[in-house]
Formats: structure tokens, sequence, C-alpha cells
């Protein structure tokens, strides 16, 4: 499949040429024909498949088939300011042959300029539904020239509290309208905002319950709790990791991470919601320019964020349920690279990792390190050594036959 056969203007192919996209995600082989066809979309996509490309390209097509009237014709809603600024980003960049005025909107930010901006005119609207709301109220935004809607990342964005504003948004738009929903999961909230506000969608969904993970080698180190984070340093160093990206369940955990790591002689740099907005975008970008080796983040902070092939994630701290590991995990393997994603386990955290297997329908390899075999109960779980590395599902998994001996708890 190459693009040339989805329906795309010469000047959008050139633009996805000179990104260097050689072919299609499948999310994009699928979404973008929808779209273009104008039927509502249901797809079951997360970050790193290619979907924000999946629903820009369309878009920014049938957006250069009309004139501009200066109010929003699409609008994206997303649950994070970065989000947010990565769907700008992605207009930017596909849309540069095109006259076109994009805004992100969205909290945390001074009130007053995006005011500004809004009365300017604007043709894709990117938007936090909090902030939305917001300026809907004070009448500084016009939705009604809104001819497309994106919900991105709708799970997160439910998850995040904002049924109501998403709900009141939809609700304030009139006459015929497309409407594109991507969620990683489809829960009942999901299925129930998608029956209640789009028409007839085609479903798109990815082969595997984890979409994006196919391309990433999944291994479990037990461990004690206290010692995790120097086989964390031990692992970096041993076999030479380049850039992680690391996940501790809060951000006080985050911080003081960063800086035990920082002790280690690894540098790192801890982003999460009590940091200001200029603070995450100085992590972001030192992460991203390589002038620190781990970026660790609590899961609402890292939701969104665009780090192209990422090789590394680590969950320090097992996320308390399934859809938040196949995130984090979605974060590396992207687009084609393979990656690798290591969770940290102790003691009490080996239900937890039962029941992310199960729902990923995913055995995930596991063992111990020599020399951190952990002292808590159930440490005779695996063999000792390097986890099964590439090897996937059933076989994979050291000594892990034993796994009716842990205790119930
Ligand atoms: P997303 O899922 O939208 O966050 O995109 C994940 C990453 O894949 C981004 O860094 C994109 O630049 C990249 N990407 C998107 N489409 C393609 C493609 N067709 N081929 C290669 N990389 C892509």
């Amino acid at each position: 499949m190459s693009f040339s056969e989805l329906g795309l203007s010469a000047d959008i192919l050139s633009a996805v040429a000179s990104q260097g996209y050689s072919e299609p995600t499948s999310i994009q082989a699928q979404a973008i024909p929808a779209v273009l066809s104008g039927s509502d979309v249901m797809a079951t996509a997360q970050t790193g498949t290619g979907k924000t490309a999946a629903f820009t390209l369309p878009l920014l097509q049938k957006l250069g088939e009309n004139r501009s009237s200066g109010k929003p014709r699409v609008l994206v809603l997303t649950p994070t300011r970065e989000l947010a600024g990565q769907v700008v980003d992605s207009v930017a960049t596909y849309g540069g042959h095109m006259r076109l005025r994009t805004t992100a909107v969205y909290g945390g930010m001074p009130i007053g300029k995006q005011i500004g901006t809004l009365k300017k005119g604007v043709d894709v609207l990117v938007a936090t539904p909090g902030r939305l709301i917001d300026h809907l109220e004070r009448g500084t935004v016009d939705l009604s020239q809104v001819e497309t809607v994106v919900l991105d990342e709708a799970d997160r964005m439910l998850d995040m509290g904002f049924i109501q504003p998403i709900e009141r948004i939809l609700a304030s738009l009139r006459g015929r309208r497309q409407t594109l929903l991507f969620s990683a999961t489809f829960n009942g909230p999901v299925r129930k905002l998608a029956e209640r506000f789009l028409s007839d969608p085609q479903r798109i969904e990815l082969a595997t319950p984890g979409g994006a993970t196919d391309n990433v080698e999944q291994a479990a180190y037990l461990v004690d709790g206290n010692r995790k984070r120097a086989l964390l340093s031990h692992l970096m160093s041993e076999e030479e990791w380049g850039q992680v990206l690391v996940f501790t369940r809060t951000k006080r955990g985050a911080d003081k991470l960063a800086e035990q790591l920082e002790r280690d002689g690894i540098s790192s740099t801890a982003i999460h919601g009590d940091k200001t907005q200029g603070a995450r975008t100085k992590a972001l970008s030192a992460f991203k320019r390589s002038s620190v080796q781990a970026l660790v983040a609590t899961d609402v902070a890292a939701r969104g964020l665009d780090i192209d092939r990422l090789p590394h994630v680590v969950n320090y701290d097992l996320p308390d349920n399934a859809d938040d590991y196949v995130h984090r995990i979605g974060r590396t393997g992207r687009a084609g690279a393979q990656g690798r994603a290591v969770s940290l386990v102790s003691g009490d955290e080996r239900n937890q990792l039962s029941a992310i297997e199960r729902v990923v329908k995913d055995r995930i390899p596991t063992t111990t390190h020599e020399a951190f075999v952990p002292t808590q109960t159930g440490a005779n779980r695996s063999k000792q050594g390097g986890p099964n590395r590439g090897s996937k599902g059933g076989g994979g998994r050291g000594n892990g036959g034993n796994r009716g001996q842990r205790p119930n708890r």
C-alpha cells in the first residue's frame, strides 16, 4: 500500500514525502479514505501508530477544497496541552503549502493572548475541553462553521473527567458535521459517547489488542521495591541503554527518582502535572535534544509526548490498570521502529502484572537479575539472567510456570 493510493492530493503527498514516510501506517491506510469519504469514524488507535497524520492529512485536503471563512472549520479536542501542541505542529508540517491559520487553546496559559489570536481568524482550532468551554462562555470563539470534530484520545479525556465539557461542546455544534473519534480503548464511557455523537461511524481497529505493541519487546524484572532504583541504574549502564522514558506512579516519586538517578551519574529530569508549562516544555526539549538521558514522568504528563523512536520505556512502578500499561509501552517501538519496555516489579505488584497480562493477552517474559534477586516472597518465580529477549507470548517466560505458587493477596 502506498500513500498515492489513498486519494490524497499532490500537495499533501509531497508534504508526506518530505517527512520521509515511505508508506502509510495501518491506521492511516484505513482512516484516510474513510475521512475523505465524509463519514464519521471511530478508530482504536493510540499514540505511536501515526494517528495524528491519519486525521490531519485528509482534513487538510478537505480544508483546501473550500475557502476560509476565518472561523474554525476543524475542531480537534485533546486531553493535554502537549498533545494539542503536537497536533498544531502536524498541521503546520503537512499543511505548509496552504495558507492556514491554526492555533491551540489550553489551560495554564493566559487567556488574553488566545482571545487575540482567535479574533484574527482561525481555520483549525485545537483545544483542551476545559479551556474551550471558557472561551465559549466568554463568547470569544465561534464554532458555527465547524465541519469536522476530532476527539483525540477520547478515553483519556474521559479519564481526566472531561465528559461534561465534551458533551457541552458537541451539543453546541449545529448542522451536519463529521465526527472522528480516536481512542486507545473502547470502554463503556467511550462507547456511550460514540453512540450519542457519532452517526453510522466506520469502525477502524488495529489487529492486536495492544495496537502499537507489536514492535515492542516486553520484559519484567522481579526485584525488591527498595532496590528498583539501583537495578535501573545498573541496567542502564550495563546494557548501555540510550534514552529512557521512566514512569512512576506519583509526582513526588518522579522528582525523587530523577534526583537519585542524577546522583548515580545518569542525567535525568522529571515531568509531571505540578510543574509549570515552561518547566515541562524545557524538560521535554532537553530530553529530545538528548541532553538528558532519563525523563521520569507520571502517566498524565507523559500522555501525548511525541518522541521519535524512543528505544526504552521503563515501568518503575507498574500502572494501576492495563490501559495505562498499553499507553506507556506504546511510547516505544513507534511507527515501525523496534523498542523495549521493561517493568520493574516488586513483590506487592505481582498481581498487577498478572492482571495486565490478562488484558494485553500476552505473557510478559519475567526474570530476575543475578545481583538483584528479590528477598521477598515469590522470588523463585523465575530464573536468573537476562530476560528472554525477542520472545513474545507463551514460550518466552523463564521459569514462569510456577505462577500458581504465588501467594494470594
Ligand atoms: P502519532 O501516533 O501520531 O503520535 O505518530 C507517531 C510518530 O510516527 C510520529 O513521530 C510521526 O512523525 C511518525 N509517523 C507518522 N506517520 C508515519 C509514517 N507513515 N511513516 C513513518 N513515520 C510516521
